[in-house]
């Protein structure tokens, strides 16, 4: 049992106003610990915090802003082990991937301390002799950050981490249902030497949160990840008030599997990637299409690879997928299935919930899903996955482009004309050939049409947190 989450505010640990909010494990549904549950004292505290921050944190100079973080990159690695336990207690994954995530999330840190260093203006030629023009990059201003509890630590460090390499202090609401891994990655930038007042911590009721700190008039920035109806939501909050938003949402990622593929490397990579974090990332694949030539043997080699899944809690030994993250998420992929089924599909193995206690959810293959299938249309984000044969590669294409979300897609071929049919004709924010390609530090990772605009990680992704100030001075004699 552990105890209650604390936020961070103003450099102090604390309560919140709003009382607290239980907190279970997904692989039994007991009680773990509670949450502190921010109200608007609360809010207005980070607020002011973070506004008188932003009037020294942009001001420190890159360098040492960079040392900092990579203090706080090595704490966080030296504190993987106790983090990734505290990750498998709250959000279920496998203990190795919990661990993983957290080192991995250091390198997120480590890169945006570094590219902080590396934010640069540009000097125009001006028109006159004795006029210097120059375009300045500088820090926005407090960013309200809010971040999932699909990966606890590694969604929430993006923002930390790019917020504060390019000089902006973040008001971050880290998820109520996964608090405890992210109490301890802020706990990392604390203890680094990270001033009081440029992280806060908070949780509370979402919509709450959002509906406050958004039109707040410190707050510059929004970056929000996590479903499309809620980005929107929050998108159009934004809008209203003229704030910068990054929108990471979902998607309903295509994998193609070409008629010159590589069938084995694409069903070696197919099913870890499938049921990773059991189908509750963004980015996972969603819709597989096997060219008929292939269709048979990869079905088969899937519902094998489903099977052979060991499914449990995440420290048990050899576990490879855990539980649903919460009870909504069991909920949904038996509503997905159920409509699936109703409407004429084949449920090849798994479709149903594995034992009565906690979320567990087998590892799912169905196949002769019609197209209008809720499974078909909506993220399912879980451990589900639709299997349809194809003849023609473009009309694969023009199927994985149809839908309104654009994420990510994944396609396996070999020739050079099939590699460039799809890498061209994919309309995804990230295409990835022949491999998993996505999700590090120094990669774009975001989404087009309705999956969400701007990047997280990359060049692309530090531009978020800078604006333009354009300098004109002409010298002139006393
Ligand atoms: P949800 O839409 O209720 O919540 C998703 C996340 O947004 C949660 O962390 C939640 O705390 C937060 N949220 C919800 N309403 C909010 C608001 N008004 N203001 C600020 N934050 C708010 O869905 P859920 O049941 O928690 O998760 C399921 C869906 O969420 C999935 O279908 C998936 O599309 C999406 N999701 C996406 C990601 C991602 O990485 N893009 C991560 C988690 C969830």
């Amino acid at each position: 049992m552990v105890d209650c989450a604390q936020m961070l505010i103003a450099g102090e640990w604390c309560g919140g106003g709003a009382g607290t909010a239980d907190v279970l494990n997904p692989a039994t549904g007991a009680v773990i610990g509670a949450v502190a549950m921010a109200d608007r004292a609360d809010l207005d505290r980070a607020l002011d915090a973070a506004a008188a921050a932003f009037v020294t944190w942009s001001r420190v100079s890159a360098y040492e802003r960079s040392a900092i973080l990579r203090k706080a990159a090595d704490l966080l690695r030296s504190r993987a082990e106790a983090i990734g336990r505290l990750m498998t207690s709250e959000q279920g994954k496998p203990f190795p991937e919990a661990k993983g995530e957290v080192m991995g999330s250091a390198d997120h840190i480590d890169w945006a301390a570094e590219e902080g260093r590396r934010i640069y203006g540009r000097v125009i030629p001006s028109r006159a002799p004795n006029v210097s023009q120059i375009s300045h990059r500088v820090p926005l201003g407090v960013v309200a950050g809010f971040s999932p509890w699909n990966f606890p630590v590694s969604q929430a460090v993006r923002k930390i981490a790019g917020a504060l390499g390019a000089g902006c202090p973040i008001i971050v609401k880290c998820p109520e249902e996964t608090p405890f891994s992210c109490v301890e990655l802020v706990r990392c930038f604390a203890d680094a030497g990270v001033p009081a007042g440029v992280v806060n911590l908070v949780y509370g009721v979402p919509a709450d949160i959002s509906e406050y700190l958004i039109p707040a008039a410190p707050v510059r920035m929004i970056t929000f990840t996590g479903s499309i109806p809620v980005g929107k939501h929050l998108g159009e909050l934004a809008a209203r008030h003229v704030k910068r938003c990054t929108l990471e949402l979902g998607g309903h990622s295509p994998f193609i599997v070409a008629e010159d593929a590589n069938v084995d490397a694409a069903l070696a990579l197919a099913v870890g990637l499938k049921f990773r974090n059991a189908g509750q990332v963004c980015a996972s694949p969603s819709r597989f299409m096997v060219h008929e030539r292939h269709y048979e043997r990869f079905v088969d080699g899937f519902v094998k690879g489903a099977e052979a899944l060991k499914v449990g809690e995440g420290f048990a030994d050899g576990v490879q997928m855990g539980p649903l993250a919460n009870a909504r998420r069991l909920e949904a992929m038996e509503a997905f299935v159920a409509d699936a089924a109703a409407r004429g599909a084949t449920v090849r193995t798994g479709g149903r919930r594995i034992g009565n206690e906690g979320y567990f959810y087998a590892p799912t293959v169905l196949t002769d899903v019609p197209d209008d299938a809720r499974l078909m249309v909506e993220e399912p984000f879980g451990p589900v996955a639709p299997i349809a044969p194809f003849s023609s590669l473009e009309t694969a294409i023009e199927k994985a482009n149809q839908l309104p979300f654009a994420l990510a897609a994944f396609a396996f071929g070999s020739s050079q004309h099939t590699v460039s049919q799809l890498a061209d004709g994919l309309e995804a924010g990230m295409v990835s050939i022949n491999h998993f390609g996505i999700a590090s530090p120094e990669t774009p990772f975001g989404g087009m049409k309705e999956s969400g605009y701007g990047s997280e990680g990359g060049v692309e992704g530090m531009e978020a947190f800078v604006t333009t100030k354009f300098v004109s001075t002409a010298t002139l004699a006393a």
